[in-house]
């Protein structure tokens, strides 16, 4: 039985693995989520035959409110809060693993038992790792959902407090690991823990809240990592680290896309200060521009007649949900002769792959989708840039403005075509809060309005061409 079931184990890691490496492509991404859910599946069956296992009472109702609840939030929740689901699962991944740990420090304390030092160090590890998943991920839930502010909370010293607490928290885990069993301990780690997950989230700007989230996934993997060395899972323990693992590339992933360290994401408070409004920042004088606005009819004909539009989508497009009329409006260009490409930023959205997943789902051909490096040297030779309900990866002041937060963020150089469309509903300025040059642009014009509203009328003005 024994053999059995590490032989499960295995099979499924293989599985998990090879499903990783299919969801680095849009085609394979489909079929490799189902053959990591085909193993997850075969490790559930394979543990719940484990002798160990005392009665199913508990783990039947587990599983039936569990699953309903994950099956009606996953088919209900909207592609712009797909971020904050995932920071409540991860926090929900990271509590889970501490309760177990929990529950076996109980045990053995109940058996009046000393654990062997490298359990008695990942249950603390475990309680640990897992509250600040926790609390963290609530507070990061909480800045995306604006239910908690956005902007970064700072204060004086705040660097030094959390060296101090962090520090204090290891010399704890050292101290409690050579006193075990101590009654409390858990309670005091779990406590520290949940501290430590708020103030470390808190001063994070909400612009980065993405990033931290990946952070707290690849958290939550560790967390569970460690529990599997307390229940001498094997499953537990490699499914743990490869979350752990994916989690913390998927983190560096996004830093080099955003040009910053992960350093100054934890510890830079983006967006404290951020202005906003419409005027811009042009040697250092706060200047009230012009801007261009364009009608849907001239829009039309703009794109109609050219030989390449360029469509650059946004959070916006998300939040608009126009993603089927944006491949309307492809295809009736198209008919007309004109190239159509998308180009899609690594992080516009609000989470990685945001934009390919939103396209895919209105079965937009994958061989038009460029990434910004390949798309960049084009925009010199296209017609018309058409900017979706994007902002930040859209702004000038990356390359330019050394004094914007923005700066030294690879962006799509929209404004190097012959002409850009900015589609957007307002003035206000996209998720890291910074007012956008490319409006004032003599390139640019703007079309306001819904993303969804202005697509339809541009596919009925393209249509009467
Ligand atoms: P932005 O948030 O910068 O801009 C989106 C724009 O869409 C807004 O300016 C808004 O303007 C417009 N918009 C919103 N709703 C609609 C609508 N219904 N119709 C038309 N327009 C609409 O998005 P970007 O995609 O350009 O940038 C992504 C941001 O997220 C960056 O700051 C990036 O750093 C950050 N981020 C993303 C990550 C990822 O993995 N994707 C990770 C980390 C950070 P208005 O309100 O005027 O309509």
């Amino acid at each position: 039985m024994e053999a059995i079931l590490k032989l499960v184990y295995l099979a499924a890691a293989v599985c998990f693995i090879f499903g990783l490496k299919r969801l680095s492509h849009p085609r394979t991404a489909v079929s490799g989520n189902q053959l990591a859910a085909v193993g997850m599946l075969a490790a559930i069956i394979a543990t719940a035959f484990d002798r160990q296992i005392l009665g199913y009472q508990w783990i039947i109702i587990g599983i039936i409110v569990g699953a309903s609840i994950g099956a009606i939030v996953a088919r209900t929740v909207k592609m712009t809060a797909m971020p904050e689901m995932v920071a409540l699962l991860n926090g929900f991944g990271g509590a889970a693993s501490a309760l177990v740990a929990s529950a076996e420090y109980i045990r053995y304390m109940t058996l009046g038992e000393t654990p062997p030092v490298n359990v008695t160090v990942t249950i603390q590890l475990s309680v640990l790792i897992g509250t600040v998943t926790f609390s963290g991920s609530l507070v990061a839930f909480g800045k995306l959902r604006e239910i908690v502010t956005g902007t970064a909370v700072t204060y004086p010293l705040q660097k030094t407090l959390n060296a101090i607490l962090f520090a204090g928290t290891i010399g704890l885990v050292i101290w409690l690991s050579m006193e075990f069993p101590l009654p409390y301990v858990i309670l005091i780690l779990a406590g520290v823990g949940l501290l430590l997950g708020v103030l470390s989230v808190i001063p994070i700007g909400g612009a980065d809240m993405p990033v931290v989230i990946a952070l707290l996934n690849s958290y939550s993997g560790l967390a569970a990592s460690m529990t599997g060395f307390v229940i001498n899972n094997h499953g537990l323990i490699i499914s743990g680290a490869l979350v752990g693992a994916s989690g913390l590339i998927l983190t560096a992933i996004m830093c080099k896309a955003m040009n910053r360290s992960l350093a100054n994401v934890l510890f830079g408070a983006f967006g404290a200060g951020a202005e906003t409004g419409s005027s811009v920042i042009v040697a250092g004088q706060k200047i009230e521009q012009p801007i261009k606005q364009i009608t849907a009819d001239d829009a039309a004909m703009l794109m109609a007649y050219g030989k390449q539009v360029v469509i650059v989508p946004g959070y916006g497009l998300a939040v608009a949900q126009a993603q089927h009329e944006v491949r309307e409006m492809a295809e009736l260009l198209e008919k007309r002769g004109v190239t159509v490409k998308y180009g899609i930023h690594p992080v516009a959205g609000r989470m990685p792959g945001h934009m390919n997943v939103l396209l895919a789902e209105a079965n937009v051909p994958y061989d038009e989708l460029y990434d910004m490096d390949d798309i960049n040297p084009d925009f010199e030779q296209t017609d018309v840039a058409l900017v979706i309900g994007a902002n930040d990866v859209v702004n000038p002041a990356a390359r330019s403005n050394p004094e914007s937060p923005l700066y030294g963020m690879p962006i799509m150089d929209v404004d190097k075509a012959r002409s850009c469309i900015v589609m957007k509903r307002s003035m206000r300025p996209g998720f890291a809060g910074v007012e956008n040059e490319l409006f004032y642009a003599t390139v640019t014009s703007m079309l306001f309005g819904d993303a969804k509203d202005s697509l339809k009328q541009l596919i009925s003005e393209i249509k009467e061409l």
